[in-house]
């Protein structure tokens, strides 16, 4: 009860700073981004912010890409001029690297590889995600790339659909400490991704 009469006072506090989350804080027009771009007063949708990463800096799209190399379920938000938009890593072109590859050592076959585009269910909601498979001597099957990721894909034929292995151990847990039902964790997923039910990503093996 004493630490809630000490809170109470600092309330305005707490709600600036809540608030201030919700704009550009320190980091507007004219400021630099990492790789020494300066935003200019009129440019729109190329500040982009991470909703994930516990910092408030804006940063342009090839920056925010490189940072998220290896957290393509981190959620972005782009500034329109007004107010943040909800954006994706899919929507800034982050191509994630399948079997034993990585963004600095791409598959020599990458060119002749496809961009896939990969539903993921994660913790945090239902994401869309480009994907490269790897094409050249040391590819496996793309289920074992994928599992290979933490992904577990959801069909045996031609995947579209993945679950990552964070997500299905939360569900495990909530499973046997409180009994959530799979439709409820799934629900729940459903609003973390967008509240309006107006974006979710549709996934065909849970809801035909
Ligand atoms: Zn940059
Ligand atoms: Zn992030
Ligand atoms: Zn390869």
């Amino acid at each position: 009860m004493q630490e809630l009469a000490l809170w109470q006072p600092e309330l305005d506090l707490y709600l600036r700073e809540m608030l201030r989350l919700e704009g550009r804080s320190m980091f507007g027009a004219g400021m630099q981004c990492n790789c020494g771009r300066i935003f200019a007063n009129n440019e729109l949708n190329c500040q982009h912010h991470c909703c994930d990463c516990l910092t408030p800096e804006l940063l342009c799209e090839d920056c925010m890409n490189d940072r998220h190399a290896y957290t393509p379920f981190h959620r972005l938000e782009v500034w329109n001029g007004h107010f943040f938009e909800q954006q994706s890593l899919e929507d800034t072109g982050l191509v994630l690297e399948l079997g034993s590859h990585t963004k600095e050592k791409l598959c020599v076959m990458s060119e002749l590889a496809p961009l896939e585009t990969l539903t993921v269910i994660h913790t945090n909601g239902i994401h869309k995600i480009t994907v490269r498979y790897c094409a050249c001597n040391l590819a496996v099957h793309c289920r074992k790339q994928l599992l290979r990721a933490q992904l577990w894909p959801a069909t045996v034929t031609n995947p579209q659909t993945a679950v990552t292995f964070d997500c299905l151990e939360q569900f495990q847990m909530l499973n046997l400490m409180t009994k959530t039902s799979g439709t409820e964790f799934y629900e729940t997923l459903e609003c973390l991704t967008d509240n309006t039910g107006m974006r979710v990503p549709p996934v065909s093996f849970l809801k035909s």
